[in-house]
């Protein structure tokens, strides 16, 4: 039986790696923890760190380091990740990703596995200019090859589907070089540790989900 699963998704804006996460989430019963989702609600609320960040994610660049540390180190403080979690959008830097692995040696925990979704950057661009967001689930979809069964609205909500703000292509081509200076080294780093998986992402949802499933279960 699986008593610990700790894992951190890795990839460019738009592989797939939300909604994978929600699957594996789901599966493992153990939360999906996206940084991103976590600065969007902060910017829906309007809290002083939701107007400090708002600008920085509306042009494509990153949050800085401590700030994230510490968002990081608040929420896998709580409770609900001592059968495991799911780090979705972080570490995204080679320093978060050597805090974290201090914050968790400090909980007697490690990440154990990391799930790398490569796509191109063709991919990236094609598939971020057709996602569509629930605003109230956050459940995601793909306009071409993951559509909402009735219009632009959520199969579960019913509210109409949203684009993000960072979505539009301008900001898309920024945190494409984004990833690539400051992202792919954090590859490496689990590469080396000889915890990383490789799934090729431009399969279809639920193909990736299958292997991805293989991978993390069968081990
Ligand atoms: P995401 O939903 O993961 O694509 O994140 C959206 C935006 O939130 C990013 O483009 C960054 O501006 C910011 N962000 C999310 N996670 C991080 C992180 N770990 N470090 C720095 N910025 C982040």
């Amino acid at each position: 039986m699986i008593t610990m699963m700790n894992i951190v998704m890795l990839g460019p804006p738009g592989a797939g790696k939300g909604t994978q996460a929600k699957f594996l989430s789901q599966e493992f019963s153990i939360p999906h923890i996206s940084t991103g989702d976590m600065l969007r609600e902060e910017i829906s609320a309007g809290s002083p760190l939701g107007k400090k960040v708002e600008e920085i994610i509306k042009s494509g660049k990153l949050v800085e380091d401590k700030l994230m540390i510490d968002i990081i180190r608040e929420r896998l403080s709580r409770k609900d990740v001592e059968k495991g979690f799911i780090l979705d959008g972080f570490p995204r830097t080679l320093s978060q990703a050597e805090a974290l692995d201090e914050l968790l040696k400090s909980m007697q925990k490690a990440i154990e596995y990391s799930v790398y979704v490569k796509v191109p950057e063709n991919v990236v661009v094609e598939r971020l200019s057709a996602r569509r967001v629930c605003p109230k689930c956050g459940r995601i979809y793909n306009m071409i090859s993951n559509p909402p069964k009735h219009d632009e609205t959520c199969d579960v909500c019913g509210v109409k589907l949203i684009t993000r703000d960072d979505d539009k292509p301008e900001t898309v081509k920024k945190r494409y070089e984004v990833y690539m200076e400051q992202t792919t080294p954090v590859i490496d780093y689990y590469r080396k540790r000889n915890i990383l998986f490789t799934v090729d992402g431009t399969l279809n949802v639920e193909k990736v989900k299958e292997m991805l499933l293989n991978m993390v279960g069968g081990i």
